[in-house]
């Protein structure tokens, strides 16, 4: 994974020309002044952990599991949201941890809580490090130092239970793997974010991920039938059947807690049959609005395909839906529907009859297929874009029907008037009976400090969220970036009752400070 950009530096992308053009005759654009920091060159801060707690660590985990090289470090520094990439571009790794460790079994990740706890040292798990919210940058204040507790060594299936229909596996298992180690069963677990290749199952479920198959295979935390957690506390077991009336659901407690209550250190997950074809088509709706009502048609009338994407004018223009042809797109909104398994034909028959009857054109496999080759490679236009001299983000809420167009707007409106003239684009990607979610995409002209300007734009975004009814995250989760937004969405009650799961749990708050709640004073 690239240090300061997203996957394999080998699959770098270089901008087109005729894209650079357009960046600065339609948005004025401007290359960067400063180049981007090599890894050496990053400002980290000096190690703070005393050497006798290193060894202490190296003493549960093994020394040549104990990392503290400025390459891992900084390789540990943060997630991959745009400011993360922004700040380490610029050389800026003053949120590295100051040792990296790798446990390898669930009793040392508990050995490693209990030390930690009693030397006042943050431990942030990590997985593949692929967060968007700031999930990986620990609040220092009061700590003897902090650790990212990298999750890499725990990466095993443990079994799977074919009668059941559920696999065991490791955290660390990053998804690709997974679905490799599922294949050798004929069974797949349909969990396909674009971070695909390098986030990780513990990752899905700490930060409550939804895959771009979710329409089919449900979120990831419709996956979860068990899990493992380890806290300073003791350990937490639990889903021992697949739903249950014993009181309040704890699995719902873990799910979605990015690292601040325990670290997962083993997942019960539900899995499918690998299907024996796929196959991605393309609509074309003539209005967002009339392509939304056709994919809430299909959404209660329960005929969800595996896949379903509708692009909103400007999302379709710009061709973003098939990131292999930006720039090619077309008019109106473009709607991706794929179909999963053989036994699909019957479903896709009626799918399509809903979305003709609503006014959709059919544009045949070209599109979907278009889509499908390019589902995984937008992050990596990104890191072009940013060397460029424009800020790419993404963003995200959901809500109900009856609710989305005025969360649209808002949404809009706020971007607008905080960047100027950006391009703002959108897409619904997971939808329910109910409601559905919304992807914004803004790329705008990076000013001398992007950092901030994004930041500004971010805080803006998130006040319309919530003042427009929205929830401040559908899947990208809390962390630090919407901390505050979460907390004004629960109201007081809701934040008091995860201080005190927090509390009971991580008596000294040494886990993932400032993420999700805020910190624990220090003493
Ligand atoms: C280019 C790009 C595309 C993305 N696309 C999607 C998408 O389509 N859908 C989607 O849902 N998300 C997407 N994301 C966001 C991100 O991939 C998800 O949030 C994912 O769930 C993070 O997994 P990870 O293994 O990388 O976790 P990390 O980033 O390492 O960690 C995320 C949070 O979970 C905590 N954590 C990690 N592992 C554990 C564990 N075992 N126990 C306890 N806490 C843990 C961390 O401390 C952190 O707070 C995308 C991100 C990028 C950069």
């Amino acid at each position: 994974m690239s240090w300061s950009g997203w996957g394999d530096p080998a699959r770098a992308r270089e901008l087109p020309e005729q894209i650079r053009t357009l960046l600065h005759d339609l948005l004025g654009v401007r290359a960067p002044a400063v180049p981007a920091a090599a890894l050496e060159a990053v400002r980290v801060p000096p190690v703070a952990l005393p050497g006798p707690l290193v060894e202490a660590l190296a003493g549960v985990a093994g020394a040549e599991h104990v990392l503290t090289t400025h390459e891992a470090r900084v390789r540990h520094t943060r997630g991959k949201s745009t400011p993360d990439l922004l700040r380490m571009r610029a050389g800026d790794g003053s949120d590295a941890p100051d040792a990296v460790v790798l446990p390898g079994s669930h009793e040392e990740v508990a050995e490693l809580l209990r030390l930690c706890s009693a030397e006042r040292i943050a431990v942030v798990p990590f997985g593949g490090g692929t967060s968007v919210v700031g999930g990986l940058a620990a609040a220092r204040a009061g700590f003897a130092g902090v650790v990212a507790l990298d999750l890499a060594r725990l990466d095993r299936l443990r079994s799977v239970d074919t009668e059941s229909m559920v696999a065991e596996f490791e955290p660390g298992v990053r998804a690709a793997e997974a679905e490799r180690l599922l294949a050798e069963h004929g069974l797949t677990l349909g969990h396909f974010p674009q971070s695909f290749e390098y986030a990780t199952l513990g990752g899905f479920a700490a930060a409550r991920s939804s895959g771009q198959a979710s329409a089919g295979y449900g979120r990831f935390d419709d996956m979860v039938m068990g899990l493992t957690l380890a806290t300073p506390a003791g350990t937490l077991d639990v889903g021992r059947a697949p739903r249950s009336a014993a009181g309040p659901d704890l699995r719902q407690l873990v799910l979605g807690s990015e690292g601040a209550f325990g670290v997962i250190t083993s997942l019960r997950l539900r899995v499918r049959r690998a299907p024996a074809e796929r196959r991605y088509e393309g609509w074309r709706f003539a209005s967002f609005a009339a392509g939304s009502a056709a994919v809430r048609a299909l959404a209660q009338e329960g005929l969800m395909p595996a896949v379903l994407r509708l692009s909103d004018e400007t999302e379709t223009m710009v061709g973003l839906a098939e990131p292999d042809a930006i720039g090619s797109g077309g008019s109106g909104c473009l709607l991706i529907a794929g179909h999963e398994g053989a036994a699909e034909s019957g479903r896709r028959q009626a799918v399509s009859a809903v979305l003709a009857r609503l006014g959709g054109e059919p544009l045949g496999a070209g599109p979907g297929e278009a889509w499908e080759r390019g589902r995984f490679s937008a992050p990596y236009l990104r890191d072009s874009l940013l060397a460029a001299g424009a800020t790419v983000e993404t963003l995200e809420t959901a809500g109900f029907w009856a609710n989305l167009p005025r969360l649209y707007d808002a949404v809009r409106l706020a971007l607008l008037g905080a960047l100027g003239s950006p391009l703002v684009m959108c897409h619904v990607s997971h939808a329910y009976e109910t409601g559905a979610s919304l992807y914004f995409t803004v790329v705008t002209p990076q000013d001398d400090d992007p950092v901030a300007q994004w930041e500004r734009a971010k805080t803006e975004v998130n006040a319309a969220i919530v003042e427009a009814g929205g929830t401040i995250t559908h899947h990208h989760g809390v962390g630090r970036d919407h901390r505050d937004a979460y907390a004004a969405e629960l109201g007081p009650v809701g934040v008091s009752v995860l201080d005190a799961v927090k509390s009971r749990l991580d008596p000294a708050g040494i886990l993932n400070p400032g993420v999700l709640v805020p910190p624990v004073e220090p003493a």
